[in-house]
């Protein structure tokens, strides 16, 4: 089968590599789209990789066949992939299923060849069916929406003003989320043009430049001087931080969706004290929140297509990877592998 391959000396490199087998107690996929996501690009440049990675997570496909231990599958059905977890570990049973040390198994980014390939080999628990009326692109983006679902979740804000730092996948994918439960008014922070139009249109209230507008004057502007009940950093740039503890209510919710690796500079620790607001991260998602996600995405309440700048054939990922990725020209890549649905 064709997979993308990540090499030491080369980067990314299309390869013929034997298929994956359906042994005992796995199931067989057929790929049908997978979305490129930003932690494949921090992982790539992080140059701690194996040589010979199959990276990819975030796919949709097929049951294409499965091992003698394994029951309950129809050939065809359609399915999403998500991480496995013990169920029984002190995170498991706190419901952080996704912070499990003990069972946790995934694609691309663990222990199982990643989803830049025609087929991949899972366990039965990772398969989440994808339902009637949601096609395969969508399918293979429901994890984005996820991953902003989770943050909104961890903040436990329920309404009321919100900002969103950030408008790549996952910060236009909160945007939308917020609008669907109410929030109000929504902002998008976004230096990028393209990127505020699509904010808009997923249901921003305001858009603004952060680098060009002035975001404090704005901010007493929009939310009467209280500051923002809620701040989702979706950007991943530190400056972002002691910004948003300027910027939030008092009483309010910072959460961090995105991951930053770098130390950031807090001036005004105190003004946790003086506004006892909450500071937060989120990481990763649950089944249940992927399930919500594609639910409305067949209710039609979720849209996840116009994300998509860049549609290629797997082969052509290398060079779009070089040319289009790295520079951070693409909103969402999505690979056409095999067919879709
Ligand atoms: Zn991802
Ligand atoms: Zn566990």
């Amino acid at each position: 089968m064709k997979a993308v391959i990540y090499r030491r000396e080369r980067g990314l490199v299309t390869e013929e590599v034997p298929a994956p087998r359906p042994e005992d107690g796995t199931i067989l996929v057929r790929v049908a789209n997978t979305g490129f996501c930003g932690s494949d690009h921090s992982l790539i440049e992080s140059g701690l990789l194996p040589d010979g990675t199959i990276l990819g997570h975030e796919a949709s496909g097929t049951v294409a066949g499965w091992g003698s231990a394994v029951s309950g599958f129809t050939e065809g059905a359609r399915i999403i992939v998500r991480p496995t977890f013990c169920g029984q570990c002190r995170d498991c049973r706190a419901g952080r299923p996704y912070l499990c040390r003990a069972g946790r198994r995934t694609i691309g980014i663990g222990d199982l060849p990643g989803a830049f390939a025609e087929y991949i080999r899972i366990y039965p628990q990772m398969a989440i069916p994808v339902p009637e009326g949601v096609d395969s692109r969508n399918a293979a983006m429901a994890e984005t929406f996820a991953a902003a679902l989770h943050g909104i979740h961890t903040s436990q804000s329920r309404g009321g003003s919100v900002l969103v730092m950030g408008g790549g996948p996952i910060g236009l994918a909160a945007v939308r989320l917020l609008k669907l439960l109410g929030f109000t008014p929504i902002v998008l922070s976004e230096p990028l043009p393209e990127k505020r139009d699509l904010g808009r249109r997923f249901g921003a209230d305001h858009v603004i430049d952060p680098l060009r507008e002035d975001l404090r004057r704005s901010t007493r502007e929009w939310t009467a001087g209280i500051g923002f009940e809620t701040i989702l950093e979706c950007s991943g740039a530190a400056g972002n931080i002691p910004e948003a503890f300027e910027l939030i209510a008092s009483g309010g919710a910072i959460c961090m969706i995105s991951i930053l690796f770098g130390s950031i500079p807090i001036s005004q620790p105190m003004l946790m004290n003086f506004k006892e607001f909450r500071f937060t991260g989120a990481y990763s998602n649950t089944h249940g929140e992927n399930r919500q996600c594609l639910a409305w995405m067949a209710a039609g309440e979720i849209d996840a297509r116009p994300l998509i700048s860049d549609l290629i054939p797997l082969e052509a990922l290398p060079r779009l990877y070089r040319e289009r990725i790295h520079p951070g020209k693409t909103v969402k890549v999505m690979l056409r592998i095999g067919e879709e649905f």
